[in-house]
């Protein structure tokens, strides 16, 4: 796609006694597909004369080719989405950033070819495609050499494997269906250290009587006796030195903020893509896509699993939550809890993001606000592993469907609260993609096909009473507990 005649007069392959080849060039052809480290750190002396690495400002980088070959510099804010949601093992996918500033015209190739296009990357096939054209791009990632002394974050390769639970998992670590594991036979770095030297032989290792298989081919674990098979991923260290993840100190009111931004953007994206798009300000670049979450979250580990953070309440988003319930009633308050749970957020995000694709409206995918009520004993498990009927129990008759249940009505779901020894009462307040709604009954296990669009409806219930099936569509956002 890219045109032999835009490209002929350029060097994109390093020669001796050629200067060496930078991540700000267009072309990033390297004899070795690393950075050099000094290059980052100080200066490489081979900077004139030719270095057989990849010369950058930071540790790693991200290059696409269309056959192999000619690989091409990614710009630095698209480098910046990608390396983000890389160091996540739970991320497969991710839109990049637009290719293109507000009001400004390409200046190079990349900018001219990718620009009002949503472009979507795909780590399992290292693939960047976009649903508006029919070109797809190889993707790679180069990092620091592993030789030097001194390893860098961006080229700490960890092991990961998918647990019960679904959650990514790293290998030497307990998994979060509460199995631990004592003595790990195995770790991190050992399959790394075996997949450097040997990646085509699959690595076999022991656990309490289990013989288990690494496949470093189909990247697949698989236990000998059982033949059950686990997906595993490499993913590098999360660097946040480097990386901003978080953007902290803002004053952002309680609203749907980033998820907002991208559902614009992809609307936007859709309904402009053979015209010059002006994206808002707001929406253009680095609001959402340099940032994975919401910008009111407090930092967090990238060990971390979920975090409840108490809210302040003199904090405008303390204030939102408390007046969106007082617009139905008001028992007496104890605290707000923001629940920053990484992977059920972006789990509803990819979902809303899939919704977008179906319905092209953000009205149809009709995010909702919604109250769950529930026993005090199923709170920190609702927080750990969002809301599911199966595992909580259920203590409404289930007239819609066999579901979770949400309502716009707090009154309805604080009679659902069951106090614990101290007195308190728990309630939910869930963001929730309620899509398009269907009546339901009892033996519904999930919602009929909608005849009007061939696909399955979101959502059973009324106006009020919403149930959903699926645990990707609703993200436990707070906790409100009264006294
Ligand atoms: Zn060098």
């Amino acid at each position: 796609m890219f045109k032999t005649s835009a490209m002929s007069n350029v060097a994109c392959s390093p020669a001796t006694n050629q200067p060496a080849v930078w991540d700000h060039h267009h072309f990033g052809n390297v004899q070795t597909t690393e950075i050099c480290y000094f290059s980052v750190t100080s200066r490489c002396v081979n900077e004139e004369k030719g270095c057989p690495r990849l010369h950058a400002k930071h540790h790693y980088h991200w290059q696409i080719s269309e056959n192999f070959e000619n690989w091409v510099n990614l710009p630095r804010l698209q480098v910046e989405a990608l390396e983000t949601a890389f160091c996540f093992p739970a991320e497969t996918r991710i839109i990049l950033p637009p290719f293109l500033k507000t009001g400004t015209a390409p200046v190079n190739v990349v900018e001219r070819v990718m620009s009002h296009k949503m472009w979507i990357a795909d780590f399992e096939q290292m693939s960047l495609e976009s649903p508006e054209s029919a070109c797809v791009f190889h993707l790679r990632r180069l990092c620091t050499e592993k030789n030097h002394e001194t390893i860098t974050k961006s080229s700490n390769f960890q092991w990961f494997f998918c647990d019960a639970n679904s959650n990514w998992v790293e290998y030497g670590k307990h998994d979060t269906c509460g199995n631990f594991v004592c003595n790990p036979s195995i770790n991190s770095s050992q399959i790394e250290q075996h997949f450097l030297s040997m990646p085509h032989l699959p690595l076999t290792y022991q656990m309490s009587q289990n013989t288990y298989v690494i496949d470093f081919k189909c990247m697949q674990q698989t236990n000998n006796r059982t033949g059950f098979q686990r997906k595993i991923r490499r993913r590098p260290e999360y660097d946040c030195s480097l990386l901003h993840f978080h953007t902290l100190g803002t004053d952002d009111t309680m609203n749907l903020g980033d998820l907002t931004s991208v559902i614009k953007f992809l609307s936007m994206q859709k309904t402009n893509a053979s015209e010059n798009a002006i994206l808002p300000q707001s929406v253009n670049g680095d609001s959402f896509f340099s940032r994975e979450f919401p910008s009111i979250w407090e930092p967090m580990h990238l060990k971390e699993r979920v975090c409840r953070v108490k809210l302040s309440p003199s904090s405008r988003e303390f204030k939102a939550v408390v007046n969106y319930l007082k617009q139905y009633f008001s028992p007496k308050l104890e605290q707000v809890e923001r629940i920053q749970h990484p992977f059920l957020w972006q789990a509803l995000k990819n979902k809303i993001i899939d919704m977008m694709r179906i319905y092209d409206d953000l009205n149809k995918v009709n995010i909702q606000w919604l109250f769950h009520g529930t026993t005090f004993n199923a709170v920190d498990s609702i927080i750990k592993d969002n809301f599911d009927w199966r595992l909580h129990g259920t203590r409404v008759g289930q007239i819609y469907g066999r579901g979770t249940y949400f309502t716009s009505d707090a009154c309805m779901a604080y009679n659902y609260c069951t106090s614990d020894f101290a007195g308190c009462k728990y309630l939910f307040l869930a963001r929730v993609a309620v899509g398009t709604i269907t009546a339901g009954n009892p033996h519904m296990v999930r919602p009929p096909l909608n005849p009007n669009t061939g696909q399955m409806f979101d959502s059973t219930g009324t106006d009020t009473v919403i149930v959903k099936y699926d645990k990707q569509e609703y993200y436990p956002e707070y906790l409100i507990t009264f006294s």
